[in-house]
């Protein structure tokens, strides 16, 4: 049984390492950011190398017209810069700036045309005339800018420069996929979409708590094995699928993680299932730490989830938010940047992470070795000399409810369900009545 009640495998806790994960996570989302990402590219590469210093990645290339399933992997995009002048010459919009001024797999052009022209190809946000849209046209063969609003109500009629010094060519997709065996072959799958340029929440706050869950995990005692997956959102988790089908099967329970970095509550969003392991270990461990959070159903909307969970895998791979995607302003604009995301939410949402893990890794399901009738706890001195204290009162009935259920298959999980018993109560009490020879697990 791995010890997860030993001191140094205990939750990190404390305020002020908590100020340090928050700390290293900004750190991490802060050196990614100014990185234009796209499907693919060399931003793509430039990430993963970045994300290899921190964990063992393996980075893997698919070539552009691979055929996977239904779709094929595009071609290569790289940009290497792009402005609109104005008649008098002067730059009025620059990629320099911020990699949202040009449209994601724009097509490369440079031509003069006149304001009315160019209109079509100019993106904004009239509610939010100070933000710059994030907008692609991935699938399309098209150009465009995206400005603020009130850049673009200076624009004056006239003709204007437009340059996009970008290319579409024969290359490859990227992908990063980190593997950490334990004892067993049966995967949890950590998956987040590395395809946004300059956008903190949505998703280099996914990117940021997958890895240092990564390197936390390489750690730690593990009774699953691991696989997180860095990846383009859609393209990415099917050229995967497609690659890996026959080992789709080994994966027990998923999270795809993504916009973790704001300020809201968490929103779990069940797997196509809807019971399986991991849409009832994510609401408890939330629970169980007293985090505000709403649960909701699967829909095929969202990320990555949609794949996973599509009908010839139906994957138990659900979603893990804070505010939704679409549901904050700031949602695919300039505004979601590095003031957005913020330390302390960071770390908090390491934090549900690693305890959403540790509920899955301990888990188990026992045998009751002494089911005819209680077995005396206080001659071994596991129940407490001295009654009514709270604390040990709880402790107590997590011995008591862990006898009760275990008879070979309810799991702890059931057990804290039906108990309303915080989960590691009751795997810390199973622990106590293992070391007792109270208990057997039941593989
Ligand atoms: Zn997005």
């Amino acid at each position: 049984m791995l010890d997860y009640t030993e001191p140094e495998n205990v939750a990190l806790s404390g305020a002020a390492h908590s100020r340090a994960i928050g700390q290293e996570l900004h750190s991490l989302i802060a050196e990614l950011y100014p990185i234009c990402r796209s499907l693919t590219g060399d931003g793509q590469r430039r990430t993963l190398d970045i994300l290899r210093r921190h964990i063992d990645l393996t980075v893997h290339e698919v070539p552009s017209g691979t055929a996977v399933y239904d779709w094929a992997v595009p071609r290569e995009w790289n940009i290497r810069g792009a402005y609109i002048k104005d008649a008098a010459g002067r730059k009025i919009v620059d990629f320099a700036d911020s990699n949202l001024h040009v449209v994601g797999y724009s097509v490369p052009v440079r031509r003069r045309m006149p304001l009315a022209a160019l209109q079509p190809h100019l993106f904004s946000l009239p509610d939010h005339p100070d933000w710059i849209p994030y907008r692609t046209s991935y699938y399309r063969e098209d150009w465009g800018f995206c400005l603020s609003h009130r850049q673009r109500l200076e624009m004056k009629d006239g003709e204007y420069e437009v340059c996009i010094d970008s290319s579409l060519e024969d290359g490859a997709m990227s992908y990063g996929e980190c593997f950490l065996a334990g004892e067993r072959a049966e995967e949890i799958l950590i998956s987040c979409h590395i395809c946004h340029p300059s956008l903190a929440n949505d998703n280099l706050s996914g990117i940021a708590v997958a890895t240092s869950l990564a390197k936390y995990l390489s750690t730690a005692p593990r009774r699953y094995s691991y696989r997180f997956l860095f990846t383009p959102g859609t393209i990415g988790s099917i050229a995967w699928l497609w690659r890996n089908e026959g080992r789709a099967g080994s994966i027990r329970a998923g999270l795809v993680l993504a916009c973790l970095g704001d300020g809201g509550r968490f929103t779990y969003k069940k797997s196509r299932r809807s019971d399986a392991l991991i849409d009832r270990a994510v609401p408890q461990a939330l629970r169980d730490a007293g985090a505000s959070y709403q649960t909701v159903e699967f829909s095929p909307y969202g990320y990555d989830e949609r794949q996973f969970c599509s009908p010839g895998f139906n994957l138990p791979v659900g979603c893990l938010m804070r505010t939704p995607h679409g549901c904050f302003p700031e949602y695919h604009t300039s505004a979601d940047n590095l003031d957005f995301v913020q330390p302390e939410h960071l770390a908090e949402s390491f934090t549900r992470c690693r305890e959403i893990v540790e509920l899955l890794e301990r888990n188990l399901t026992f045998v009751n070795l002494n089911p005819k009738c209680e077995p005396q706890l206080g001659k071994r001195g596991l129940y407490g000399s001295v009654g009514g204290a709270a604390g040990g009162r709880n402790r107590e009935l997590a011995l008591l409810w862990v006898l009760s259920g275990s008879d070979g298959d309810n799991s702890l999980l059931d057990i804290a369900e039906r108990s309303g018993l915080p989960f590691r109560a009751l795997a810390d009490a199973a622990h106590d009545l293992d070391r007792h020879g109270l208990l057997k697990e039941n593989p």
